[in-house]
């Protein structure tokens, strides 16, 4: 296992459709081990290979992975079926450092998906799970908290990331 680099927005790998994953190759378990170490490293409690510049449809989680219990989840090619209710909570993310955003999701969600051994997946999730699911799918679609964030909060967090770079 080894970390990997977890890049930050606007890095053109987070703003793209991540790639169906078709076979679930020796790379692709290499990639899952990789970022379950990154992520626990981070710490975070989700991580999605475009966020360490794979663009492929893989993510995995663990909502109580900052208390070291838990469980991890990986899902490979998650797609959510269905969803129900409405919650508002204040959501950060790895790639976007010092940013906090309030954003409304689906308080149920039913996903379906593969697990690294090809089986298929049917979860339903509800509260801090659901919540993650759903935040690292739309890094899935190229879609991240800034996108949930007034446009003068967007330019904001562009013109400190462009500082940080020089
Ligand atoms: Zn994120």
């Amino acid at each position: 296992m080894a970390l990997r680099e977890i890049l930050v927005w606007p890095d053109e790998c987070l703003k793209k459709k991540a790639e169906e994953i078709k076979d679930i190759d020796l790379h692709i378990v290499t990639l899952a081990e990789d970022m379950t170490q990154t992520m626990y490293a981070a710490p975070g409690v989700g991580l999605a290979a475009p966020q360490v510049g794979i663009s492929k449809q893989l993510i995995i989680l663990n909502p109580q992975a900052k208390t070291g219990t838990g469980n991890l989840m990986v899902i490979i090619n998650p797609r959510i079926v269905a969803g129900d209710g409405k919650d508002t909570e204040t959501e950060m993310c790895l790639s976007v450092p010092n940013v906090s955003v309030d954003i409304t999701r689906h308080s149920r969600v039913l996903v379906k998906g593969i697990d690294l051994k090809g089986k298929e997946i049917e979860l339903e999730a509800d509260g801090l799970i659901a919540r993650v699911i759903q935040h690292e799918i739309d890094h899935l679609n190229g879609r991240v908290i800034l996108n949930y964030a007034s446009s003068l909060k967007r330019s904001i967090y562009l013109k400190k990331a462009q500082k940080s770079k020089v």
